[in-house]
């Protein structure tokens, strides 16, 4: 039966995403990969509880199952990772991170605009765990380099950053946060391995929601850590394990198929994203719209250089403010109006600004104004399906009208 591993080693990206982790199965022959559900494995009389974790030998699924080990080894190929640890939602896996890196007495520094859940996690239960957060625009190494102490152990920055799609330099801040003594994780969701390979850029750990890009139809929450092979032991032994919060296997089945189409999917996310971001920079009830792909973000050189690929996200500003938010969610035919993105189905969200600031952020009042020359009130954030590009503007045109 052929079923070793096949070598991948000179292998791109989009036999990666199809082959990497897979192999026929041995009894069956079974090409797809099955869906085990099993959460116990019958053992030997030598296996001890514990030993299951790293080692070949399944025993209990909160350490290891088959079809999420699959999804973890596709997911490292993806990243050039030694290795990987699939969590139940990209917020388990920002929270193990968290845990595994700092102490009580350490120091983070964390970008001041992110996932509005890893903003709150910053600002909430890190301090009351004695851990010293510093926010700080990470598009500004000097603010950087200025904020690195002898006691912080890590920087966490997320590019592009969600919702307004504002980038950091992976390398630079890579090549500070070592020569501070400190680690670089990169929440990498918006970029996907497609685009941005952060490992590669010298970063040490990268965060992916699997929710959003790489499961990519919206109907399994995951996430995953990636990282050196020890690190990510200690990840599943010492989070994953203790805190409990693993990935279902159904899941993980489900976001391994969206992920043989992730390159496929990413370049067409991309060309409808550039389509829907020109017709928006026109349209003459748009005042502001961000795209990495386009000469008018204000860091277009560094995404020429750091993004092989813009992927699908488009933020925009109409003069209307948190009204237009009510007129699109009523007016929209096609693009649902819902919160999270990356789905073959287009989603719009307003993010209001004074609510992001009040609730999440909670920055000081010159970082809030930084937040706001870009914002403005708030912004939409549009993350672009795979519909027909055409489709799509008429549906923005026909609710934008009604502003
Ligand atoms: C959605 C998201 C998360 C959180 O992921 P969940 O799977 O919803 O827990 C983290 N980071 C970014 C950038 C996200 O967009």
């Amino acid at each position: 039966m052929p079923h070793a591993p096949r070598r991948l080693e000179q292998a791109g990206l989009q036999t990666l995403a199809i082959h990497a982790g897979e192999a026929p199965d041995p009894v069956t022959g079974a090409s797809a990969p099955n869906l085990v559900m099993s959460t116990t494995f019958v053992v030997d009389g030598e296996t001890a509880f514990a030993s299951g974790s790293d080692k070949e030998q399944f025993v209990y699924a909160r350490h290891s199952n088959p079809t999420v080990q699959q999804l973890e080894q596709k997911l490292a190929a993806l990243e050039g990772a030694e290795a990987g640890v699939a969590f139940g939602s990209g917020m388990a896996a920002i929270a193990a991170l968290m845990l595994l890196t700092l102490r009580s007495g350490d120091h983070v520094v964390m970008t001041d605009v992110a996932y509005m859940g890893a903003a709150e996690l910053m600002k909430d239960y890190l301090p009351a765990l004695g851990v010293r957060v510093s926010r700080v625009n990470t598009a500004d190494l000097e603010a950087v380099r200025a904020a690195l102490t002898p006691a912080t152990k890590l920087v966490h920055i997320e590019t592009p950053a969600n919702p307004i799609l504002r980038l950091t330099d992976i390398a630079a801040v890579a090549e500070l946060a070592h020569a501070a003594g400190a680690r670089l994780s990169v929440d990498s969701t918006y970029a996907t391995p497609v685009a941005t390979r952060p490992l590669a850029l010298g970063a040490d750990f990268v965060i992916h929601s699997l929710t959003k890009y790489l499961g990519g139809h919206g109907d399994a929450l995951g996430g995953a850590l990636l990282g050196p092979a020890a690190e990510m032991t200690a990840a599943r032994d010492k989070t994953l394990v203790h805190f409990g919060g693993v990935l279902s296997p159904f899941n993980a089945w489900l976001i391994l198929r969206g992920l043989a189409t992730l390159p496929l999917r990413m370049r067409a996310h991309a060309e409808n994203a550039w389509h829907v971001a020109r017709f928006l920079e026109t349209h003459p009830k748009v005042t502001r719209v961000f795209y990495p792909g386009l000469p008018s973000h204000p860091q277009h050189a560094l995404a020429g250089r750091q993004m092989r690929n813009f992927s699908g996200m488009v933020t925009f500003q109409t003069a209307a403010g948190p009204r237009a938010a009510r007129v699109l969610s009523e007016r929209l035919e096609i693009i649902h109006y819902a919160v999270s993105l990356g789905h073959h189905r287009s989603l719009v969200f307003f993010i209001d600004t004074a609510d992001l600031l009040a609730n999440s952020y909670a920055l000081d009042p010159a970082q809030s104004e930084s937040y706001r020359a870009y914002a403005g009130d708030g912004v939409f954030r549009f993350s672009v399906g795979l519909e027909d590009p055409e489709d799509l503007c008429r549906d923005l045109d026909q609710a934008l009208a009604a502003l």
